[in-house]
């Protein structure tokens, strides 16, 4: 039973946000940062955020070649540059909140590799850079073959190499301690551990229900908990989806610094310093991979080791220093889902693999619904 005190000034906020990943926590700093006097609440299940915002690789990415040319089959060309913009709007709006050290950007470029099977998109490359010149103004895609021998991958396989020299690479950890940091000096509550069971209101309140029995209540409820979103509402067209990572030991004299795609972003590496970060391989067994349970599947991170022996680190005795997975959240396209669920709940959920770039201005576009309804 709880005390009068705690009842007092523990358990109604103005707003609460439900999921402490880049999304919730986003939409948490852009009320605060707008209406200081707003009391704010983030609820998180985990001890730590537990979904994607901490497990995915730390790619500050907009879409690569082969991906943007596979969006135009389920997107038009309006909506596919809509999406580059708000990834690109996104990525300034976390460095400008944190500021590049806190969330270790660096801009070492990034690469696409091209095997014959994705050689077709080339032809697509001019059309690409021509669309997206109205938001960079310059070319962003570019052949630099020359710098298949440099990096040291395997010659049979990749068969063309793009630069996009706008992509770069954050410390995901990093980022994601520093914006719980920021979002604590801005006096906004965090409460971890607390998995959150239900949630109806009345024309007065939202109670927001949890495991122990225990009900928060709020005048607003912002749902950012992505892939997990199923547990509280079966009825959203949302699936998840995992995604395997595993980073290597320190390597001696790695040839290559960047970030790295391959097959329509369903493959990426990168650097972490001297180190590899690879993941991928979710389209090897779609089925298998719709899940929330964070096991690793075997046959993935066996494919994932063979193509880090075979193509990208053929000529390098290294060893695999861990492996993990997190999960996102797909629909029957990319865009995600940032609507009113009731009278009081606000959904900012479905972020697929773009919500690192995305979740800032999602935050953002979440935050003012519910600023409206204050
Ligand atoms: C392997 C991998 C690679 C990726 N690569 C990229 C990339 O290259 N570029 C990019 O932009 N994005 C990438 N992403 C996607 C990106 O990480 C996610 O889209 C983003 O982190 C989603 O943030 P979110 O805050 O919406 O959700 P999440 O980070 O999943 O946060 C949801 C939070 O809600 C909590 N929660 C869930 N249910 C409840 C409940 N009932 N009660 C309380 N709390 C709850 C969870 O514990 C979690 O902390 C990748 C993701 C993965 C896993």
């Amino acid at each position: 039973m709880i005390s009068f005190w705690e009842q007092n000034s523990f358990i109604h906020y103005d707003v609460i946000v439900v999921g402490s990943g880049i999304t919730g926590l986003s939409c948490a700093a852009h009320i605060k940062e707008s209406n200081p006097d707003l009391d704010i609440l983030v609820l998180e299940r985990g001890i730590f955020p537990s979904g994607a915002s901490t497990k995915n690789a730390g790619f500050a990415c907009f879409g690569s070649l082969t991906e943007l040319v596979s969006d135009l089959n389920t997107l038009t060309t309006d909506q596919m540059l809509d999406l580059v913009e708000l990834r690109w709007n996104g990525l300034s709006k976390l460095r400008g909140r944190l500021g590049d050290e806190k969330i270790g950007f660096i801009n070492n470029g990034g690469y696409e590799l091209i095997s014959t099977k994705e050689e077709s998109a080339l032809e697509r490359l001019d059309f690409i850079n021509s669309e997206l010149n109205s938001i960079f103004k310059e070319d962003v895609f570019q052949l630099v073959n020359s710098k298949i021998d440099e990096f040291g991958f395997n010659k049979e396989f990749v068969r063309q190499l793009v630069i996009n020299k706008f992509e770069s690479q954050i410390d995901t950890g990093a980022m994601m301690r520093n914006l719980l940091g920021y979002c604590q000096q801005l006096g906004i509550n965090l409460i971890n551990g607390t998995e959150i069971e239900s949630i109806d209101e009345n024309d007065e309140q939202v109670n927001v229900v949890t495991k122990s029995g225990l009900t928060f209540t709020a005048k607003e409820v912002a749902i950012t908990t992505n892939a997990f979103t199923k547990k509280l509402y079966p009825d959203l067209t949302l699936n998840p989806g995992r995604g395997i990572v595993l980073i290597t030991d320190p390597i001696e004299d790695l040839p290559f610094q960047g970030t790295f795609h391959y097959d329509e972003g369903y493959y990426y590496f990168r650097n972490y310093g001297n180190q590899v970060i690879f993941g991928g391989g979710r389209n090897l067994d779609v089925e298998g991979e719709t899940t929330t349970s964070f096991d690793v599947n075997e046959f993935i991170l066996s494919r994932l080791k063979q193509l880090l022996n075979e193509v990208i680190l053929p000529n390098h005795e290294y060893k695999i220093a861990h492996s993990w997975a997190g999960i996102m959240a797909f629909g029957e396209n990319k865009e995600p889902i940032v609507k009113p669920h009731s009278q009081h709940v606000t959904l900012g959920v479905r972020m697929g693999g773009m919500g690192v770039a995305i979740g800032s201005m999602i935050g953002e576009q979440l935050g003012n619904m519910i600023l409206g309804k204050l």
